[in-house]
C-alpha cells in the first residue's frame, strides 16, 4: 500500500473553499469501517460547483472531494465486505459532509457501499456515476408512472452527463426520444445514443404560457427553471415529468395549472440519499439496457491532475457526456 498518495483537497482560504492537490497518508483519512483502494471517480456538475469553489457544496473543511468511486476492498471491519471485494459509492454525502472518491484511498461506512455488478468493469460504473445513476433513477421513476405508448419522452439538458445517460436508456427500452439541447453540434452523438427527434434549448428557456400544446409523455429534466416550467406546460394529460436537476437554475417559475387541470405529475429525483432498494433498481436498470458501446461513446477517461479546468468546463456546459476521473 502506498504511505503517501494524492487527493484533491478543498480547503477554507480567506473565508472561501479553495481546491489544491495534497499529499494524504491513511492515518488522515476518516475512522470509518471499510478501507477502499479507489481505482476511478467521475465528474458531476456538483462536483464543478465543488472543485471550482463556485458552490458550497462542502458543509465542513477540509474536505476531500468527488461524490462518486469504484474500487476495490482493502481492509474492512464490516462482515458484509471483504478485501478485494469489487465496490462503488454514489453520494450518502460524499463530498459534502463525507470525504470522497478524489483520493487513492479512502475510509467509507459499509452502508455506503454497492457491490459492482457484474455487468461493469470499475471503469463503466464511474463512466455512469452519479449522473447515470440519477438518470436511471428517473427512466425508472417514468416508467413506474407510466409511458404511454406512441409518445415522445423529453431529455434536457441532454447532451449533459444525466441527459445522455437518459436519452440512451429511454431508446433502449423503447421509448420515442427528443432531446433538447443548447448545442446543435451534439446532434450527431445524440442520434447514435438513440434520439429521434430535437428541440432547442431556446425553445424552452424562454418563459411561455401556463398551459401549451401537450406534446410529450413523460420527461426527464436536468435543467429545472423556466425549462422544467415550460416542459410541465407541454406535457401529456396524466403524464408525469422526472426532476433531478438545476443547470437552468433552481427557480420554478411555474403555475399549477398542468397539475390541476391535466393530471400532470412532477416527480422530484434525489441520487444523494436514495435508499439501497432503489439504487438496486435503478443499477438493475442500467446493467439490463445500457449498451456499452452507447457508454464509450459518451465517456473521456481523463487524470486527477484535469480535474481543476474541467470543473470549469462542466459549470460553463461545455463537457459532453460522461467524464471518468483515473485515479492514481
Ligand atoms: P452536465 O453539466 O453534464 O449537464 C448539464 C447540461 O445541461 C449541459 O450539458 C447542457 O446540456 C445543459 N445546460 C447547461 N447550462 C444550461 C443553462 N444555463 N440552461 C439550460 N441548459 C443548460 O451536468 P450533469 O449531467 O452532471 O448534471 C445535470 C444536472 O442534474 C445538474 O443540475 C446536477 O446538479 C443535477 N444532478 C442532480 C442529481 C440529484 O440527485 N438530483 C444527481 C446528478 C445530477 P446541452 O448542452 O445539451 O443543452
Amino acid at each position: 500500500m502506498a504511505e503517501r498518495f494524492q487527493a484533491l483537497l478543498i480547503e477554507e482560504v480567506e473565508g472561501k473553499p479553495k481546491a489544491r492537490f495534497a499529499e494524504l497518508g491513511l492515518d488522515d483519512l476518516p475512522d470509518h469501517e471499510v478501507l477502499v483502494e479507489v481505482a476511478y471517480s467521475t465528474l458531476n456538475y456538483k462536483d464543478g460547483l465543488a472543485v471550482s469553489g463556485k458552490g458550497r457544496i462542502a458543509r465542513r473543511l477540509p474536505m476531500v472531494a468527488g461524490i462518486d468511486l469504484a474500487g476495490t476492498v482493502v481492509e474492512s471491519r464490516s462482515p458484509d465486505w471483504q478485501s478485494g471485494d469489487k465496490v462503488l459509492v454514489n453520494g450518502w454525502g460524499l463530498s459534502e459532509s463525507e470525504w470522497g472518491g478524489y483520493s487513492r484511498y479512502q475510509r467509507l461506512k459499509a452502508q455506503w457501499l454497492t457491490r459492482l455488478p457484474d455487468a461493469f468493469s470499475l471503469e463503466q460504473a464511474m463512466a455512469i456515476g452519479t449522473a447515470g445513476y440519477t438518470a436511471a433513477l428517473c427512466v425508472h421513476a417514468l416508467e413506474k408512472w407510466g409511458l404511454p405508448a406512441g409518445r415522445e419522452v423529453l431529455v434536457t439538458g441532454a447532451a449533459g452527463g444525466v441527459g445522455s445517460v437518459a436519452v440512451a436508456l429511454l431508446s433502449a427500452r423503447g421509448h420515442q426520444v427528443t432531446a433538447a439541447t443548447g448545442r446543435p453540434e451534439t446532434h450527431d452523438y445524440l442520434a447514435a445514443l438513440g434520439a429521434g427527434s430535437f428541440v432547442a434549448r431556446d425553445e424552452l428557456s424562454e418563459k411561455g404560457k401556463p398551459l401549451q400544446k401537450e406534446r410529450w409523455g413523460g420527461a426527464v429534466d436536468t435543467v429545472g427553471s423556466t425549462t422544467l416550467a415550460n416542459v410541465l406546460a407541454q406535457t401529456c394529460y396524466g403524464s408525469a415529468v422526472a426532476a433531478c436537476g438545476l443547470a437552468g437554475g433552481p427557480d420554478l417559475p411555474a403555475t399549477v395549472l398542468p397539475h390541476i387541470l391535466r393530471s400532470v405529475a412532477l416527480i422530484g429525483v434525489d441520487s444523494v440519499m436514495a435508499p439501497p432498494a432503489r439504487r438496486e433498481e435503478a443499477w438493475g436498470l442500467l446493467a439490463e439496457s445500457l449498451d456499452p458501446k452507447a457508454l464509450a461513446n459518451m465517456t473521456q477517461v481523463e487524470p486527477l491532475s484535469r480535474l481543476p479546468e474541467l470543473a470549469d468546463e462542466i459549470l460553463a456546459g461545455q463537457v459532453r457526456g460522461r467524464v471518468v476521473i483515473e485515479i492514481g
